[in-house]
């Protein structure tokens, strides 16, 4: 791999997306949001009603997923099929059914080319569950971004619209997603061994930022 690739792996709320960003812009590469790849399948599993615990009916689906992301200015579009699908795959039943099918390993392998055809050929800060372990065990730098449960989930409440929500269903839906992510046998949620662990939780995004590009710059040195 010639390109120059960073991981962030870790639980949801933990700030991967909004530190990603940041360090992607710092460091003059895109940003890529593997989540958003495994939402696109759960949207089109909700969409065209499939019956994804069934292995005939998951299989003949994902021959005909046709998902990409394109690049617009800064942000990253998901396409699925020729269509504009970013906007409608950050519901809460989006988020449970991508942490449900996402534990198929046909599901993973389905996605697989989409993420290292993207290596291939830009820098890129990478952000999932795992980059560093199973698709990029070879990044020189990978981190591992994480917060206590609370604080995550505080987070995640202080960014959705519906403010009547109840912030113990957003704690407890974070919990049964990251439960689910960490303890699958397909691509569990772990560090890699080679993983920096970062915990966020009285940490600002900048402050994050800043830490990992300080550790970019050294390993980049050596
Ligand atoms: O990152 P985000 O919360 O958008 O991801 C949605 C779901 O997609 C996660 O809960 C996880 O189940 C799955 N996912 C994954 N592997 C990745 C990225 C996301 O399994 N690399």
């Amino acid at each position: 791999m010639s390109t120059r690739i960073i991981t962030i792996d870790g639980p949801a709320g933990a700030g991967k997306s909004t530190v990603s960003k940041l360090l992607s812009k710092q460091l003059g590469c895109v940003y890529v949001d593997t989540g958003a790849l495994y939402r696109g399948v759960a949207f089109e599993i909700q969409r065209q009603d499939i019956d994804w615990k069934n292995d005939a009916a998951l299989e003949n689906f994902l021959s005909n997923l046709d998902l990409n992301f394109v690049m617009k200015k800064d942000s990253l579009i998901l396409m699925s099929s020729g269509r504009n699908i970013t906007n409608f795959i950050r519901t809460p039943e989006i988020s449970l059914l991508a942490s449900f099918s996402s534990a198929k390993p046909q599901v993973r392998a389905a996605l697989l080319d989409i993420q290292k055809n993207i290596a291939k050929t830009k820098d890129a800060v990478f952000e999932g569950r795992d980059m560093g372990t199973i698709i990029f065990p070879d990044a020189p730098v990978k981190f591992f971004l994480f917060a206590d449960l609370g604080v995550r989930a505080k987070r995640r409440f202080d960014e959705i619209p519906d403010q009547t929500k109840d912030i113990n269903k957003v704690q407890q839906e974070m919990k049964l997603r990251n439960g689910n992510d960490s303890q699958r046998k397909s691509a569990p949620l772990k560090p890699a061994a080679d993983a920096i662990e970062i915990d966020s939780s009285f940490m600002t995004i900048e402050e994050v930022v800043d830490k990992m590009l300080k550790i970019i710059e050294k390993a980049c040195k050596t």
